[in-house]
């Protein structure tokens, strides 16, 4: 029986600080993942991402709430249950060098790993191990070195091909990538995710990189503070935040205040800011009331310079010449905005660039 169904119940991860008392990492976490599939953890720093990744692979127990692997409660796992399941659930962290055997070369850490835990005939073990040694890009002129003698990045990749080869249910993959070299490390994701999707392994896969998060997952989980800000599929989370929090961490975001005044019976939303009436399409998550402050989520992309029926005044402040686009950022004047709007728009051969100081009207598309 090949599995690898995880479910999070309701798990609270509290520290006690001898100086600032009791501090919540993890706040009533719940989450359900299917078999083979991939959840990217977004969060800033201190968000509990990590903390989280520690209570899967058992380094850590929750304070309260149930952790299981289908259907068996891990968080119960004791010191032998964790060394006779280990194959079952592996770890890559962003450096990983750690884990392997320094003395011994790449091909014999990924070998071992292999012989430690499975039967696996020797001939078929090697197409096995040379296989992931490919998917890493690991010269095969390096094979037989001393761990010990390879650079930091060449390291970390054989920690992915010793973890990669156990094919475990569960895999988890904290900033794997980060001391690569971009080149690298876009090969190494599309790689990851191949392998991730061809053996469908369950993966949570701490990152943040947006990037990243976008290719390597089938729904993405944003965390702040502790707890679970939402999930989703990249295209959710995009079209649809829940909070202003994920509007402006996944992709950029204009978060205009206003108040909204009325919803239209095709469930369009009329926005008061600073007196201009703007319509738009209502987000589906934590609506507000009629009366209630309201955040108009616009994309610098979706913010043009044509007057048309969702026009407002703005006035730019500030202009950023990036080649093929130009980043206008632009205020609505009397207004008590706290940071300047972000306006991107395509730079064509024959426009000319707008002054600062200059006012005039913006538009976006309402959908
Ligand atoms: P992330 O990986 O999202 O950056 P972490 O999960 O590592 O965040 O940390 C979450 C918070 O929990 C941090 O503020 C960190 O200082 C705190 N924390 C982590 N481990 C402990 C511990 N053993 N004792 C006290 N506080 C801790
Ligand atoms: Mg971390």
């Amino acid at each position: 029986m090949e599995m690898g169904e995880i479910v999070i119940q309701n798990v609270n991860q509290v520290y006690h600080n001898v100086n600032q008392g009791d501090f919540n990492a993890l706040s009533d976490i719940n989450l359900h993942l299917c078999k083979g599939e991939s959840l990217a953890i977004e969060g800033e720093s201190g968000s509990g991402k990590s903390t989280l990744a520690r209570l899967l692979i058992g380094i850590e127990k929750p304070t309260s709430g149930k952790i299981l692997l289908d259907g068996e409660d891990i968080t119960c796992w004791n010191y032998r249950t964790w060394k006779q399941h280990r194959k079952k659930i592996q770890a890559v962290f962003q450096d990983s060098s750690g884990t392997l055997n320094p003395a011994r070369s790449a091909y014999a850490n990924v070998e071992e790993a292999l012989v430690n835990l499975t039967d696996k005939k020797r001939a078929e073990r090697k197409k096995h191990i040379l296989d992931l040694m490919d998917a890493v890009h690991m010269d095969y002129g390096l094979l037989e070195t001393p761990v010990l003698q390879l650079s930091g990045g060449e390291q970390q990749r054989v920690a992915l091909a010793r973890v990669l080869v156990l094919r475990p249910k569960l895999l988890l993959m904290d900033e794997p990538l980060s001391n690569l070299d971009a080149k690298l490390r876009l090969h190494m994701r599309t790689e990851i995710r191949r392998i991730q999707q061809k053996l469908g392994i369950t993966c949570l896969y701490v990152t943040h990189d947006q990037k990243e998060a976008l290719t390597m997952s089938d729904r993405i989980m944003v965390m702040h503070g502790g707890k679970i800000e939402q999930i989703g599929t990249p295209m959710q989370l995009y079209e649809d935040p829940a909070t202003p929090f994920v509007a402006d961490f996944i992709g950029q975001a204009n978060l205009i205040e206003g108040r909204l005044e009325a919803v239209q019976a095709d469930g369009y939303g009329i926005i008061s800011v600073s007196g201009q009436k703007l319509r738009a399409r209502m987000g589906k998550q934590n609506p507000p009331a009629v009366g209630e402050n309201a955040y108009l989520v616009v994309r610098p992309e979706n913010l043009h310079l044509q007057a048309g029926s969702e026009s407002f005044t703005v006035q730019i402040v500030n202009r950023l010449f990036e080649g093929d686009r130009i980043d206008y950022h632009v205020q609505i004047p009397n207004s008590n905005q706290t940071k300047p709007y972000s306006m991107s728009v395509p730079f064509l051969p024959g426009t000319g660039l707008i002054d600062v100081g200059t006012e005039l009207k913006a538009t976006f598309t309402p959908d």
